[in-house]
């Protein structure tokens, strides 16, 4: 694997239509190093931070069998309409005091349009005006590029919407909107200035076929941040008697995601929890990013933990201010 890896780094990018059936089989230790070699040569050592806040919950009209705010499954989901621009500044301002990079409301729901969209605008503006050196990203579904360019204009930098899965499961996952859809939304994201932070879930039934092409897909659009999240199965959806995956598999998948996205930021999202020590080893094979604190409905890992663990891998982070 180490040769591969050095051919990476000296430019070769995986494609579509080669054979790379030997991510299953390869030694996961090999694999590792070599995912961890890419990420020194062609990333650095800075990883990057970032933290959630779940803007609006529940009652969502898409069926995504994995979701718990989902309106299409039954779950204890905490149902509230979208917080108030004043709570979002008071949180991301204590999110920037842990030194986290960067911060995005993410919101339930097929998209944002009306009284919501003018509160996010006004939201982002207030954030951007109170904590001027925290990132803003942002994740509300099926936008158009007009309002995507009003979140831009207010300084919204990085745009979150995920493919969730490969082109050939997506319609196992979810029919209510396609994969077709989210492609398009990457490209009006982009369109509308900013960076792409797309990415989905693993462990939803797929194939290892699924998983290579979905990471394809990812570099294929050239994506800037790639979000994984391990499923978490939740009680009252379809997915919610999964089995979980076992560490070493969302190992594999890391470093697998890394050699075919050798330059995004692989970024570790729901998932962390299966391992005892938060998922140290997938530092070191790959993945360069995280969600930190608490994710959407689903409880995350410490801010401070992950910044001691970080550092301790070798990693620079934010310095707290
Ligand atoms: S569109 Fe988003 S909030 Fe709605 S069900 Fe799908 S993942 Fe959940």
């Amino acid at each position: 694997m180490r040769e591969l890896a050095e051919e990476i780094i000296q430019g070769r990018r995986l494609q579509r239509g080669e054979d790379l059936s030997f991510f299953v089989t390869a030694d996961l230790k090999e694999l590792c190093e070599g995912a961890d070699l890419i990420r020194r040569e062609l990333c650095g050592n800075r990883a990057d931070l970032c933290s959630i806040i779940n803007g609006r919950g529940g009652r969502c009209s898409e069926n995504c069998k994995f979701c718990a705010q989902s309106a299409h499954n039954h779950t204890n989901c905490e149902v509230y309409d979208f917080l108030s621009a004043e709570t979002f500044v008071e949180d991301c301002r204590k999110i920037r005091a842990k030194g986290v990079d960067r911060y995005s409301i993410v919101t339930a729901g097929k998209t944002l349009v009306g009284k919501d969209l003018e509160i996010a605008v006004e939201s982002y503006r207030a954030m951007h005006e109170a904590c001027p050196d925290m990132i803003l990203c942002a994740s509300h579904g099926l936008m158009e590029e007009a309002d995507l360019k009003r979140l831009a204009d207010v300084g919204v930098t990085m745009y979150h919407a995920n493919i969730e899965t490969s082109e050939r499961f997506f319609p196992e996952i979810c029919t209510t909107h396609t994969f077709e859809d989210k492609i398009e939304e990457v490209r009006r994201a982009r369109a509308a200035g900013m960076t792409i932070c797309c990415g989905g879930i693993l462990g939803m039934g797929e194939t290892w076929e699924d998983r290579i092409s979905m990471a394809l897909t990812l570099a294929e659009l050239a994506v800037e941040s790639i979000p994984l999240n391990f499923l978490i199965p939740v009680k009252g959806t379809p997915l919610g008697n999964r089995e979980k995956l076992a560490p070493e598999e969302i190992t594999r998948i890391v470093a697998m995601f890394r050699y075919i996205n050798p330059t995004a930021d692989i970024r570790i999202a729901a998932g962390r929890s299966y391992f005892e020590d938060g998922g140290e080893v997938l530092f070191t094979s790959g993945a360069n990013a995280t969600l930190t604190g608490d994710m959407l409905t689903t409880v995350g890992n410490n801010t401070a933990q992950d910044r001691e663990m970080l550092t301790r891998l070798g990693y620079e982070i934010k310095p707290v201010p």
